[in-house]
């Protein structure tokens, strides 16, 4: 028996997750559940983070969490426990498969079956943002070698366990060199360890246009975090609704499996919502525990209610669908079909599922890293880059000298248009001429300097070689 939290979670989440777990059980699934209290009640009782720390313990002890939807209260510095979840436990991938149920789902792409693999933990959701001027504020996308390679090859282990034929990835890397061009390089280095499966890239731009537009068009998509939240969405909602699919986050100790869709509040306690979106998640819960039996069995009886037209108020097509259910009504046709298989839609085989191949991050040996100057970034209200160049040569001494200035990475000095916008926020490059070496106290002695001529300096970025590769961005127009 392995024992798995649950939490029934807040609005439809109690009807859903029992209907789920009604089915579960009569599948034969061996499982033992543990119940925690999470969300509003937990949140309106004062604890910020929804969640008590008893309920960490039992997630933690148990390694394997069936979440239903739960509401976060509006305003009052209320925590989403999606997020805090995935950053604490460290669930780096988010899976989410979106497949058309066409011709028992309503849908505008009858063929498409594609899976998002999302980077789960950094990129722009590290949070971290400041106001550095008046008129600027910034956040720091943060990538990371590791990052890249456990996504991406949970991508590739993914598509091979699941008998898929093709990954792509999607990032920006033609703008963010290297931030997305990290991901992008470390996808091609993985890719050729899978010389089964196909690989490809696209410009996220283009390439959501096409999923949007032509969805068959894609298998396994892997990508950073803020484009896999907003791509995800738009996948599970163009299959027909976002009420059919599940999602799993998972981690190299710890997994998490819910409903894409939230709490639907409005429709609680009326035992009219659909479970399937949580059964979904708890179908591939099945699957990473190794239950693969169950899973199947769930799977294909599933489907086969769904063709059976047996349909919660959602998905009810007055002519199409057969029988209006509610939520308790949907699990016991699903489970009466247990051991039966749909024979339009695909059956469903896990059988010959193999175990994921995830090896932990092995660091690699540092790289030869050489200073070669500096970034200052500076607070200063003028608008003409000549002047403020001017002032910021006088800090440069033995050697270092100014050699550009960016305002919002365009480059305005020297050589700039005089049509070009400028905010108060200016990046002042600094480097040692002829080639000389350039070291922290040259970087300490141009504040210093900076202090004494009375320039706002705001941050500054060291600028490095990697074994002799620059390891930072030109200004736009250098
Ligand atoms: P929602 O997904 O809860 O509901 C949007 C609409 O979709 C509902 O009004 C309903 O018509 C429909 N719907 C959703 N799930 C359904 C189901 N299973 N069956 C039938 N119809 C369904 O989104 P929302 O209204 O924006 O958010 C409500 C609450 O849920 C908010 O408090 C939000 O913070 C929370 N939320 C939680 C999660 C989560 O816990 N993972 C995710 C998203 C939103």
């Amino acid at each position: 028996m392995r024992k798995i939290t649950v939490a029934k979670g807040d609005g439809i989440g109690p009807e859903i997750m029992d209907a789920t777990l009604e089915i579960l059980f009569a599948a034969g699934a061996k499982i033992e559940i543990e119940e925690i209290e999470v969300g509003e009640k937990v949140y309106l009782a004062g604890n910020t983070a929804g969640i008590a720390s008893e309920s960490w313990d039992t997630i933690r002890r148990n390694k394997i969490f069936l979440k239903a939807p739960i509401t976060t209260p509006q305003g009052g510095g209320y925590k989403s426990l999606n997020v805090t979840t995935r950053k604490f436990l460290g669930l780096y991938s988010n899976v989410r498969p979106c497949m058309s149920l066409h011709p028992f789902v309503k849908t505008k792409h009858p063929v498409m079956d594609l899976v998002i693999i999302r980077e789960n933990e950094e990129d722009l959701y590290a949070g971290i943002e400041h106001q550095q001027t008046d008129e600027v504020v910034q956040c720091l996308k943060l990538i990371s070698r590791p990052g890249c390679e456990k996504i991406v090859r949970y991508a590739f282990e993914y598509a091979k366990q699941q008998n898929r034929k093709k990954v792509t990835c999607f990032t920006k890397d033609n703008i963010m060199k290297q931030t997305d061009g990290l991901f992008h390089q470390v996808f091609d280095e993985i890719a050729e360890e899978y010389p089964e499966i196909e690989n490809e890239h696209w410009i996220i731009d283009i390439g959501a246009a096409k999923m949007a537009d032509t969805p068959e068009a894609f298998d396994v998509i892997v990508m950073p975090n803020l484009y896999g939240d907003v791509l995800s969405d738009v996948a599970a909602q163009i299959t027909g609704s976002v009420g059919l699919a599940g999602s799993a986050n998972i981690g190299e100790e710890c997994a998490m499996f819910e409903a894409i869709h939230g709490s639907a509040p409005r429709r609680a306690g009326q035992n009219l919502a659909n479970p399937s979106g949580l059964l979904q998640g708890a179908v591939m819960m099945l699957n990473h525990i190794g239950e693969t039996e169950a899973a199947e069995k769930i799977q294909n009886a599933w489907l086969k209610t769904l063709e059976d037209g047996i349909h919660t108020y959602d998905i009810f097509e007055e002519g199409s669908s057969k029988q209006k259910v509610g939520t308790k009504e949907f699990a016991q046709a699903v489970i009466a079909n247990l051991g039966q298989k749909p024979s339009i839609l695909k059956p469903v085989s896990y059988a010959n599922n193999s175990a994921l191949n995830l090896p932990k991050y092995k660091k690699r040996p540092a790289a030869n890293k050489k200073l070669v100057g500096v970034d200052i970034f500076v607070h200063w209200n003028g608008v003409n880059p000549d002047e403020i160049a001017e002032n910021l040569k006088k800090i440069g001494e033995n050697g270092i000298e100014l050699t550009m200035i960016t305002n919002r990475g365009i480059k305005v000095w020297p050589d700039g248009f005089s049509e070009t916008f400028c905010t108060d926020h200016w990046r002042c490059r600094f480097k040692p001429n002829n080639g000389a070496i350039f070291t922290k106290q040259n970087i300490n002695e141009l504040l210093k300097n900076a202090i004494d001529e009375n320039i706002d300096t705001i941050k500054t970025e060291n600028l490095y070689e990697f074994d002799g590769v620059r390891g930072y961005s030109l200004g736009q127009g250098q």
